[in-house]
């Protein structure tokens, strides 16, 4: 099972539940793609094994062949490509590597270089399987750096993804393909209007989807009405503790420190299988009609 937890926003204790989530259960493998401030190696302290590099290709322009058509520019969606006069230049920050230039360029003046964007680490973390993609500082292009990272998915163990906060691209890519998206929030104005923002998108990308209210006795109401509303389980309340932020700021993961929470992790594993076996269940008895 692909499990990941996202955040409308971030600050919402989303690494502190990946992480206790991942040590709560017997086999599990944490992936984490937050590649641009990846943190929960900072919990897990794991023994890296292999690094790996990844890049993207990128063109590079043969200026004795090249006739300056301008056919590479046409066909770019990304502006990474333009050409004055005599000369063809190339942005590789906004490059995706996506291969049109050199697949269009009538004279073949076009060759692909690979350009790294950062590197993906794995190792073990005691019965943890780990992994994170540390995008290059100033990198843009995330999302090819999860999309590789997500390769070494290991399908025999439960997997734990977390991604980055928020509803961009880099998150769009963490949380597709999971089976059940963990959304953590805080019961604050901010954090339900990030909230219903993070719900469209792990709707429109077809996953189930599960609540956990963290800090649970701050702020108002509204996240319970508005969960009431649109249907979506809470599965698990962290009323606020001291104990769990001066943990966390000393990189101490919570289970650790206060293990009796193991088993509210645990029921909160039994809960998204619960859940997302339910919403196989719906889907089943929908395609049956
Ligand atoms: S398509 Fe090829 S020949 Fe035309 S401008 Fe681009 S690199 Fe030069
Ligand atoms: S590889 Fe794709 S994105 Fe990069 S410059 Fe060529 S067309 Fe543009």
């Amino acid at each position: 099972m692909i499990i990941s937890i996202a955040s409308g926003k971030g600050g919402t204790g989303k690494t502190t539940v990946a992480v206790n989530l991942a040590l709560s259960l017997k086999d599990a493998q944490y992936m984490d793609c937050d590649v641009e401030e990846p943190n929960g190696h900072l919990f897990l302290k794991p023994q890296i094994e292999d690094s790996i590099s990844v890049g993207i290709p990128v063109p590079e322009v043969d200026k004795s062949r090249c006739t300056y058509c301008g056919e590479c520019v046409r066909v770019c969606e990304f502006n990474a490509i333009v050409v004055i006069k005599q000369k063809v230049l190339i942005f590789p920050e906004l490059c995706h590597g996506c291969g049109g230039c050199s697949y269009i360029c009538p004279v073949g003046a076009i060759e692909e270089v690979e350009r790294e964007i950062g590197i993906i680490e794995k190792g073990k973390a005691g019965n943890i399987e780990f992994v994170h993609g540390i995008l290059n500082v100033g990198e843009p292009m995330a999302p090819p750096l999860i999309r590789t990272e997500k390769r070494f998915i290991n399908n025999h163990k439960t997997v734990i993804i977390d991604s980055s906060p928020g509803t961009s691209c880099p998150v769009v890519q963490a949380v597709k393909g999971s089976d059940f998206c963990l959304l953590v929030t805080e019961p604050t104005p901010f954090g339900l209007n990030d909230l219903k923002l993070a719900v469209e998108m792990v709707r429109k990308l077809g996953i189930p989807l599960g609540l956990l209210i963290n800090c649970s006795d701050i702020g108002d109401r509204k996240v319970w009405q508005y969960c009431e509303t649109e249907k979506i389980p809470i599965l698990l309340e962290i009323p606020a503790d001291r104990r769990i932020a001066e943990a966390y700021s000393r990189g101490i993961p919570l289970l650790e420190e206060l293990p009796e929470n193991k088993k509210r992790f645990q029921e909160l594993y039994y809960e998204i299988e619960k859940e997302g076996r339910r919403r196989e269940n719906e889907a089943t008895d929908c395609n049956q009609w």
